[in-house]
């Protein structure tokens, strides 16, 4: 993994513009010409390599983005996708049909919870839901049917920390594919390298940065993507979550500055997280020694990019954790939205917003209170004075008490 370099990988790619531009130029049309109908036919049987046919299936603004997240997680080749749950979805289903299982970590993103819990029964897929940080709870619901494992690098909202390579081997040794979704942790994490077989993420959140569109990725092997592009039976291609190509080139020039990025979410992150910590607050943050998953973080990270932009902190009740949210707000420290990896600090309550969809009483069980607040800690270039002011709202609510050293 130490000798992994995603940035270097997406550093390399040289991709010019038709024209010689410095960037790539963007393929303004759905559809594409053939010189002979003999290559047009021979396209929709998928032989004619280097043959655009029509932008669902894909574009060339696509494929460069595509290529550059392959390149990132060093899989063969990725399909890009209208949003996060664009590309889970078809590869999901991809993978499974009536009468096979999953076994999927209890802990991910809403979306995804509930489209295994509520949406695939109907197709008659089946998901038992485990804590991902019990190897051998995992492996004991693995059934003869089960056909993909699925988990979250770093699971949401909770953060915690999945051992890819322990579930990797549990994976191959079963014939079983493992499916990660690495939405929270781009570069720092690499499931691939780790043994994983499949990568998703959502790029609304870091990768993009910006918080001004939607995109999805499956990163895995030529026959994975050919499968789900197939104009007969592939499940990206039929349902349809396709990107747009002028989506495709805006988030390729910003996948170029994500290791800067990484690193600053990251560093500000760690900072706030040592500071609440200090101060008595409940703080999650996989790099803080705290963490139960602090060392197997380590083991998995790449180095430079840090333990990533999320943070919880638990304030005792929601009506605390309203309140604070709404003054944080109104003193312009960050947004009361949903959504990660923004250059402003965005913060939510997962309780009653992003995690909505599991039912209160597995809330409880997996540890999720109502006074948990989530931060996506944003860009901010002088981190301390965000500090002060955060922990100046936190004294005004009481939930800090006041400190006179400190001002
Ligand atoms: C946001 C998110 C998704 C879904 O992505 P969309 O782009 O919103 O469809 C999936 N997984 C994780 C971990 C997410 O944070």
């Amino acid at each position: 993994m130490k000798d992994f370099k995603p940035a270097n990988k997406i550093q390399d790619l040289q991709y010019f513009g038709e024209f010689g531009g410095v960037n790539p130029s963007i393929s303004d049309s759905s559809t594409y010409t053939f010189l002979s109908a003999k290559t047009m036919f021979d396209t929709f049987e998928g032989n004619a390599d280097g043959c655009y046919l029509y932008s669902r299936h894909t574009t060339p603004s696509n494929l460069y983005l595509g290529e550059a997240l392959a390149a990132m997680e060093g899989t063969e080749t990725a399909n890009v996708a209208a949003s996060g749950m664009g590309a889970i979805t078809p590869t999901i289903l991809q993978f499974c049909e009536a009468g096979d299982h999953i076994v999927s970590s209890r802990t991910i993103y809403g979306g995804t919870y509930a489209f295994l819990k509520n949406f695939t029964p109907r197709l008659g897929i089946e998901t038992t839901f485990v804590d991902v940080t019990k190897l051998d709870v995992v492996e004991a619901a693995i059934t003869e049917k089960t056909k993909i494992i699925f988990c979250e690098c770093v699971s949401n909202p909770l953060l915690e920390i999945a051992d890819i390579e322990g579930l990797a081997k549990i994976a191959k040794k079963h014939g079983i594919p493992l499916l990660v979704d690495n939405t929270f942790s781009p570069l720092t994490i690499s499931p691939i390298q780790l043994g994983a077989d499949v990568v998703m993420h959502s790029l609304t959140k870091f990768i993009n940065g910006s918080s001004d569109t939607m995109g999805g990725v499956v990163c895995g092997s030529q026959e994975l993507i050919d499968s789900l592009r197939n104009v007969n039976d592939g499940a990206s291609m039929l349902l349809g979550a396709s990107m747009d190509s002028l989506r495709a080139a805006s988030i390729l020039k910003n996948m170029r500055t994500l290791h800067i990025r990484m690193k600053q979410h990251s560093y500000n992150a760690l900072f706030l997280a040592e500071k609440f910590e200090a101060d008595g607050l409940k703080t999650v943050y996989p790099g803080l020694k705290s963490h139960p998953g602090h060392e197997l973080y380590k083991r998995m990270m790449n180095e430079q990019y840090g333990f990533g932009g999320m943070l919880t902190i638990d304030v005792g009740g929601i009506d605390k954790a309203n309140e604070l949210m709404e003054l944080m707000q109104e003193r312009n420290l960050g947004y009361l939205a949903v959504s990660l990896g923004f250059y402003k600090t965005l913060f939510s309550a997962p309780g009653s917003s992003t995690s909505s969809e599991i039912p209160e009483e597995e809330q409880k069980e997996m540890g999720l209170s109502d006074g948990l607040i989530r931060f996506s800690i944003g860009l901010d270039a002088d981190i301390e004075r965000t500090y002060q002011m955060m922990r100046a709202c936190m004294e005004e609510l009481q939930i800090l008490e006041g400190d006179k050293s400190l001002v």
